[in-house]
This record gives C-alpha cells, sequence and structure tokens, in this order.
C-alpha cells in the first residue's frame, strides 16, 4: 500500500466518522424536542406519538418510534432503559 492509498483511507475514514457523528447529534436533539413534548419538523405541542415500542432485553436500549399525527414526522431512536433490577 502507497502513502497516497493510506491518506485516501484515512480521508475517508475521518470524512465518514464526522458524518456519524453529526448524525447522532441530530438525533439526540431531536429526541430532546420530542422529550419536551414538540415535533421537531412543525414545532407543534403534544402531536408526537409512540408508534411503535420494543427492546431486545431489560438492560439493551428499547428501540421507539414517535410519529407526529400532524405532519408526519417519523423517526426510530434507541433510549437507554437502565437496568431496573
Ligand atoms: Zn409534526
Amino acid at each position: 500500500m502507497d502513502i497516497f492509498t493510506l491518506l485516501f483511507l484515512i480521508i475517508v475514514l475521518a470524512g465518514s466518522f464526522i458524518v456519524y457523528h453529526f448524525y447522532l447529534k441530530e438525533k439526540s436533539s431531536e429526541l430532546d424536542t420530542i422529550r419536551r413534548g414538540f415535533c421537531p419538523r412543525c414545532h407543534q405541542k403534544d402531536t408526537i406519538e409512540i408508534t411503535d415500542e420494543r427492546s431486545s432485553g431489560c438492560c439493551s436500549p428499547k428501540q421507539v418510534t414517535f410519529e407526529c399525527v400532524e405532519c408526519k414526522y417519523t423517526n426510530n431512536f434507541s433510549i437507554e432503559s437502565g437496568c431496573r433490577l
């Protein structure tokens, strides 16, 4: 492997890491908005409903799907449920 291939790989890896980081940041800010009772898209209050909720175990994060009844915004979040022992 020459130095240019290596540099290219580093740039691609760093790029995808940054994109992933911003994706997670956006997700967590959307979840924050939903937890305060607002829709992240149309900013209406109390329009968000939980349409699906599943967990693979008591200590693993829950997969929760939210939907807005106003603008049909829908998103899926994994939420730490914590251990209830
Ligand atoms: Zn909405």
